[in-house]
């Protein structure tokens, strides 16, 4: 008698950040008490760009909806170099800020990464700052990106055994395959890192019991890549052929192998600003203790 499939418990990404928030609602509150202050997060925008201008909105509501001084400063297409550099030094400079977000991509030929690195280190919200990155490489205190330390969220709520663990990370993106590889190497998993130049990627998939997807195709990765009893994480956010929202995980095939999974949308989507609110008030707090 063939026994019936169980299906993946579904790593719920929005009641997760939910929870982050109210966290962080409540260390707002406690922050405010002892400081007479409440943090502040400060977003900069160049350009019109519709994707960066509706993420923008959303992280400056929900700055506001914990309690902090959400602020953004829009700026044009045609803004310089040295304009953006002054804004970013007078932030560093206010105490009154705690984090600073540089919305990207910027637009034209602006050196994004001189911007970046302008940012003050203990401000930078998005760690994306040398200084953060080799923190983070070197098991050091510092700013973690915000959609990594996301999906280390998520597998942490789904009981995830991390210790010896072979974790596959596809995508090695400053942003997001990267810092995520640290941190499950942090986490002493055994990981491996797949691009797109990787030889036989789903017999590498097949071996891992913990599949991160950060790779910006829809749908790629299939059920019979996956190793049965497999935790799951997908942070693809593409369009399909009908214009409908979906992860770089075959999610109707991979819901019948892994034993937990996160679905898009409704699983890492939503974990990215809750942690971009929770990097602030470890910001606001880490700068009040120094
Ligand atoms: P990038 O384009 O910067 O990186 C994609 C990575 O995938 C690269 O390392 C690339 O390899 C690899 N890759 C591309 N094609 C293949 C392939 N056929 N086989 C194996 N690897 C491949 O993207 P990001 O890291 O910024 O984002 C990845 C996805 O995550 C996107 O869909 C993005 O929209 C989404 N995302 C979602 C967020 C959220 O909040 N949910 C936040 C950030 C991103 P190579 O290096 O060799 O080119």
């Amino acid at each position: 008698m063939r026994q019936a499939r169980m299906k993946a418990r579904i790593i719920d990404g929005k009641s997760i950040a939910q929870a982050v928030r109210r966290e962080v609602a409540q260390g707002v509150e406690s922050f405010q008490e002892k400081q007479g202050r409440v943090p502040g997060l400060h977003v900069i925008i160049a350009g019109d760009d519709p994707g960066s201008t509706v993420y923008v909105r959303n992280k400056e509501k929900a700055a506001r909806e914990v309690g902090m001084q959400g602020q953004v400063h829009r700026l044009p297409a045609t803004v310089g170099a040295a304009y953006l550099l002054g804004l970013v030094r007078e932030l560093n400079a206010d105490a009154a800020v705690d984090g600073i977000l540089i919305q990207l991509p910027l637009p034209g030929k602006l050196p994004a990464q001189t911007i970046l690195d302008a940012v003050d280190p203990a401000k930078d919200v998005d760690g994306f700052h040398p200084l953060n990155v080799g923190a983070l490489w070197s098991g050091l205190p510092g700013i973690v990106p915000c959609t990594p330390s996301g999906c280390m969220r998520l597998l942490r709520e789904a009981g995830t055994n991390f210790v010896g663990a072979r974790a596959l990370v596809v995508g090695r993106s400053h942003m997001v395959g990267k810092p995520m590889t640290g941190l499950l190497l942090n986490a002493n998993a055994t990981v491996t890192v797949a691009h797109s130049k990787t030889a036989d990627l789903p017999d590498r998939c097949r071996e891992a019991d913990i599949l991160v997807a950060a790779i910006g195709r829809a749908r790629m990765i299939q059920g019979d890549w996956i190793k049965p009893g497999a935790t799951v994480i997908d942070v693809g956010m593409n369009h399909d052929e009908n214009g409908k929202l979906c992860g770089d995980v075959d999610f109707a095939s991979a819901v019948n192998v892994a034993a937990a999974i996160s679905p898009v949308p409704g699983g890492v989507g939503p974990m990215t600003i809750a942690q971009l609110l929770e990097n602030t008030l470890r910001a606001a707090l880490s700068r009040e203790s120094r």
